[in-house]
């Protein structure tokens, strides 16, 4: 079997309301690249990537001689193919590794019959639970509802989320308003549900000290970790030695060579595998078996996700033994998806294990066509900027923080963001 072809479609879906980050925002939608691989004996992969807001479309294109004859079986071969270790320092092509190892594995399951988790070592679950990964967020700008500002109205939308997913789990998404105020938030949330586990990730921007101040006025609550409160392994070392809390991270260790370096000198306690970030499924089972070698503990991190990656973290969540704390997704922001059957559905705060062959996703080609040509109205959004704070970027450690009375909210889903006002 070879690939005979390599499509690239960069869509956009719109999400209920504009979600805020240390970094910036996602304005209301995701920006994804969905990738397809054509073999001779008439199978499609299904891929997918994100980009900060941006098309991918580009770089796979680019890719297209470098695929074209392989067998997708030979999966090792893919790896140095795209993303050789030093031959990649020009040009990092890890997360486009990944689509293309997603497509691999989808036509490998098909060809053989069996979902993908069977070829990667076999269930050991059925079911992948998940945390409701909450943002602050902007009004939807159609409607002006939706948005996530105070504590009154982050406890609302959790017990939403709760009703309609079933999340025991509860990641709060900081980062964006000082400190304190995002610890009263989060104390809230542990008030109005108890019984449930809550985490904090300010996407490593807040300095040392607040870092600590947060982490030992929480020390009292049921939390899985603290994720990424500061930036760098020495950071979380220093915080490590202070707080009794466990530290995750997906930005300080998201390579072997890091993994390496925290196994020699613990830094963290939880590393996030993304199937992206690590350069696919199996890079996810590779850093896992290190992780379950030295007794670290393994989460799931999501970079915003459509139905085909969606289906990567369900088979990678299906067979890893050593997944203890339910996995992130952005999946529940979303209001479509591009898969027939429309999106997957929560039960209980967990998505059942896709039962078919490969990746057990199909694409709806209307929803591909339909979404594709809403990318093209809108175009791209810069994920590392607000709407409503052009030209502002965080410092590492930061103290730029957005005010909390501010209940301004963008005007529409696309922002003129000019070389200007970048600025300003
Ligand atoms: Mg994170």
């Amino acid at each position: 079997m070879k690939i005979v072809d390599l499509r690239a479609t960069p869509v956009t879906v719109p999400l209920h309301a504009p979600l805020r980050h240390a970094n910036g925002c996602h304005w209301g939608r995701f920006v994804r690249t969905i990738v397809e691989l054509e073999t001779d004996d008439g199978l499609i992969g299904l891929g997918e990537m994100g980009g900060g807001g941006e098309s991918s479309e580009a770089a796979f294109s680019a890719l297209k001689p470098y695929v074209v004859g392989l067998d997708p079986a030979r999966l090792e071969e893919l790896r140095f193919r795209i993303a050789n270790p030093t031959a990649a320092l020009y040009g990092n092509r890890t997360q486009l590794l990944a689509a293309l190892e997603f497509a691999c594995l989808d036509i490998l399951g098909q060809a053989w019959g069996v979902p993908v988790s069977e070829i990667l070592g076999g269930r050991v679950r059925e079911r992948v639970p998940f945390a409701s990964y909450c943002f602050f967020r902007y009004p939807d700008p159609s409607s002006g509802n939706g948005e996530v500002r105070t504590a009154e109205q982050m406890v609302a939308y959790v017990r939403q989320l709760k009703e309609s997913c079933g999340f025991t789990t509860h990641k709060l998404k900081g980062g964006v308003f000082p400190p304190r105020y995002e610890l009263a938030v989060y104390r809230a949330l542990a008030e109005a549900f108890p019984g449930d586990r809550f985490r904090m990730d300010p996407n490593s921007v807040w300095p040392l000290e607040d870092a600590l101040e947060f982490a030992r006025a929480i020390e009292d609550l049921p939390n899985d970790y603290l994720e990424d409160p500061v930036f760098g392994l020495d950071g979380f070392r220093r915080l490590r030695a202070r707080t009794r809390l466990l530290l995750a991270t997906n930005t300080v260790v998201v390579n072997f060579e890091q993994l390496a370096a925290n196994v020699r000198d613990p830094a963290v306690d939880v590393i996030l595998l993304d199937t992206t970030l690590w350069g696919g499924i199996r890079g996810c089972l590779k850093a896992a078996a290190v992780c379950e070698t030295f007794q670290l503990g393994v989460s799931v991190h999501s970079s915003g996700e459509l139905g085909i990656q969606l289906a990567t973290i369900l088979h990678l969540g299906a067979v890893l033994p050593n997944l203890t704390f339910a996995a992130d997704a952005h999946y529940h922001h979303l209001r479509d998806d591009i898969i027939v059957g429309g999106p997957f559905r929560y039960e209980d705060g967990a998505i059942a294990v896709p039962a078919g062959p490969g990746l057990g996703v199909r694409l709806d080609r209307e929803k591909l066509g339909l979404y594709h040509e809403l990318y093209r109205k809108l175009g791209p959004y810069p994920y590392d900027q607000d709407p409503l704070r052009p030209g502002w970027v965080p410092l590492i450690p930061n103290r730029r923080w957005a005010d909390p009375q501010d209940d301004r909210a963008p005007a529409g889903p696309r922002f003129d963001f000019s070389l200007e006002s970048r600025k300003a």
